[in-house]
Order: structure tokens, then C-alpha cells, then sequence
């Protein structure tokens, strides 16, 4: 009878000390790249001990892809203002270019140069 109390105990001590540890991490959470529109990479102070490659893993050579930066049509400026009024939709089609996409993001902004106002779409192919 004692062993099974002790059992609860433990597994209650083990549960609160996870719950803890996740109270911790959402606190100490910070935005992370692309938390403007919406983007949902994180940092957190708490992966400091999972950073790095893990020991016998294999290092990857990874392929770098720049993306163009938009520019205003009107005067040629790539300064703006925060984008606004994000919409993504799951909507499969098929660019100028001839690039199947899944998912097509629109994004309001504005010329800081000029003033300009303009709707910038972005076509992404995801698979999940
Ligand atoms: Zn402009």
C-alpha cells in the first residue's frame, strides 16, 4: 500500500514538474523570424541545451534560395511600411511561370517612398 502511494506521489511530482517546465518555455518565449505575418518559428531560452548538431549525426550542406524583394511598381522603392491584413488560403494553381503552387498569401502594405499602397502575393508549393 505504501509503494502505490509513494507511485502517485512521484507521478504527480513528475506531471507538475513538465507543466512547470512548459509554464517556463511559453514565458520565456520570444517572436521569432517572420512574427509579423504570422510565421511561427520560435526561439526559446530553454532549447539552449538542444542547439547543435547531435553527436553522429551527419552535417548537411544546405542550399541557400534568395527571394527577390518587392519593390513598389509606381517609383521603384523596397522600403514599406509592416504588412497588414494577411490572408493565406489553401488555393492550388498554377504561376506565369508555369509553377504548380498550393497556397497563395496576400499581403497589404505601403510605398514608404511614395505612398503607395499595394498587395503583394507570394505563391507557396507545401507538402504536408
Ligand atoms: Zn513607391
Amino acid at each position: 500500500m505504501k509503494d502505490e502511494r509513494q507511485r502517485v506521489a512521484e507521478a504527480i511530482s513528475k506531471y507538475l514538474g513538465v507543466a512547470e517546465m512548459a509554464k517556463r518555455k511559453a514565458e520565456t518565449e520570444t517572436p521569432g523570424v517572420g512574427a509579423e505575418f504570422g510565421g511561427s518559428v520560435r526561439r526559446t531560452d530553454t532549447d539552449e541545451e538542444r542547439r547543435g548538431r547531435p553527436a553522429g549525426a551527419k552535417s548537411v550542406t544546405r542550399d541557400v534560395v534568395h527571394v527577390a524583394l518587392p519593390t513598389c511598381k509606381k517609383c521603384g522603392s523596397t522600403e514599406r511600411d509592416a504588412y497588414r491584413l494577411v490572408v493565406e488560403r489553401a488555393a492550388p494553381g498554377v504561376t506565369r511561370e508555369g509553377l504548380e503552387y498550393t497556397h497563395v498569401c496576400h499581403r497589404r502594405t505601403r510605398c514608404q517612398a511614395c505612398g503607395q499602397h499595394r498587395v503583394e502575393i507570394h505563391y507557396e508549393r507545401r507538402v504536408a
